[in-house]
């Protein structure tokens, strides 16, 4: 799936974001350079997230450069 160029990864959480802030953990250190797209959507019962250290639902990134 290719995500737009528009949308950037947060470098804390990995979490996809469109604007220039993280929604997920306020973070502004955010980078186009990502790889890889993980949906989390009940991120409790999955253990992708949970090595991921994912806790809220969203998209996020699987790397981030
Ligand atoms: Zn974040």
């Amino acid at each position: 799936m290719l995500v737009s160029s528009r949308e950037r990864a947060c470098r804390n959480c990995r979490k996809i974001v469109s604007g220039n802030v993280c929604d997920n953990c306020g973070s502004t250190s955010l980078t186009t350079n990502f790889q890889g797209l993980f949906i989390a959507l009940l991120p409790e019962e999955s253990k992708i997230a949970e090595t991921l250290e994912i806790k809220k639902p969203g998209h996020y990134a699987v790397k981030v450069g």
